[in-house]
């Protein structure tokens, strides 16, 4: 089994994150980097990698089979564009560009040059969202019907170019792009409503957070949510099934579920004094109603991205992230803006 020549463009937080965590050294071998700033060719030969100086210099080396494109997101087509017009394979970061029009433009490129492209979708293997992807494959807590998915911060918009319109910047594209993918490759059925609200509270040209309300065909709603105002956070997922509620706090995995147990003789709930007022409604159900379950297990290997990549191309394996998927998100995520803009509640698919 021969490594995969690699070269990764853009030496920022998230190249250097897939050439020293993710890409597994038995698949493949980073030749080179290439980064349009100084300071970051220094760091990168700094840890020993050999340094290309034009990006044209990457594309005409014949030993790269394969660029990674670890750049801003809107020089994400071009890069794209070039690296399989020579005859590379491209893994591109997400969000894979800025509209579906240009996806197009990569997507016909790829096929005109038959080299593999495709987008690390990587949070298909966070193990919260595994473990929600079992509840919903399972159904421990029976058909879940309410899935709500958030990501909150405190610290504002990172970085520099997250804060520009031109550079797709805000938190949609940041976050949400991973969020719905995890969603969309989740739900098996058709999105039919789409709803939306941005916040601008920091005062950016871009949203600093983003809510999206999905409705689909097989009846589950869907909140998503990235925040970066939030002082105190809500829980990471809440989700309500048929037969029970599962939350999971945060990506340190802590959470439950909870179930009805059908105890026949089950006492009624004491009423509460709730606020100024009494109620039952609103009472702890009585100790015997319920009971409280450990959220199940599921694991998955990270490298699997690589392993898959590596696979396709030599192997014409399947990919785990197809391009259709990363479409279907693409133009979720431009329908989602349109809703935001014009208050409406739009039809999908
Ligand atoms: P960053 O600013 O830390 O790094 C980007 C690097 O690209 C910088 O070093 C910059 O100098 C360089 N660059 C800019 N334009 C270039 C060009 N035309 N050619 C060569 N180099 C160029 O940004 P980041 O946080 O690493 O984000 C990079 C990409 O990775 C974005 O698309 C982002 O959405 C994505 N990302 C993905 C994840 C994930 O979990 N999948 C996490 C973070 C970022």
């Amino acid at each position: 089994m021969s490594v995969m020549n690699f070269a990764v463009i853009g030496y920022g937080g998230m190249g250097s994150y897939h050439v020293h965590t993710i890409m597994p050294e038995e698949l493949i071998h980073v030749k080179g980097t290439y980064d349009c700033s100084n300071e970051r060719q220094v760091i990168s030969e700094e840890k020993g990698h050999f340094i290309y100086t034009t990006y044209e210099e990457v594309l005409n080396d014949q030993e790269i089979e394969a660029v990674l494109i670890a750049t801003p997101n809107d020089s994400h087509k071009e890069l794209a564009i070039k690296a399989l017009r020579a005859g590379k394979h491209v893994v591109c970061e997400k969000p894979v560009t800025l509209t579906t029009k240009e996806f197009d433009e990569i997507l016909l490129v790829a096929k005109e040059t038959g080299k593999t492209f495709m987008v690390h979708q990587n949070r298909r293997w966070d193990p919260d969202f595994l473990i929600v992807r079992e509840l919903y494959k399972n159904k421990q807590i029976g058909d879940l019907f309410q899935i709500e998915s958030r990501v909150q911060g405190a610290n504002g918009i990172p970085g520099d170019w997250r804060h520009l319109k031109v550079h797709g910047g805000g938190m949609l594209l940041d976050w949400g792009v991973h969020l719905l993918d995890q969603l969309l490759f989740m739900i098996d059925s058709p999105v039919k409503t789409v709803a939306a609200d941005f916040s601008y509270i920091l005062g950016d040209e871009v949203d600093d957070g983003v809510a999206a309300y999905l409705t689909f065909e097989g009846g589950e709603k869907v909140i998503m949510e990235v925040g970066t105002t939030n002082f105190i956070k809500l829980p990471r997922w809440y989700i309500k099934g048929t037969d029970g509620t599962a939350v999971i706090e945060d990506w340190d995995l802590s959470g439950k579920m909870i179930q009805p147990t059908y105890a026949p003789d089950v006492l009624a709930p004491t009423p509460i004094q709730a606020g100024v007022g009494l109620t039952k409604t609103m009472a702890p159900p009585s100790e015997e109603a319920t009971k409280t379950l450990e959220l199940p297990k599921a694991e998955a290997e990270y490298t699997g991205f690589y392993q898959n990549f590596y696979d396709v191309v030599r192997h014409q394996a399947e990919p785990i992230v197809k391009n259709e998927e990363v479409y279907r998100v693409l133009k979720l995520i431009e329908t989602i803006f349109e809703a935001g803009e014009t208050h409406q509640v739009l039809p999908f698919e």
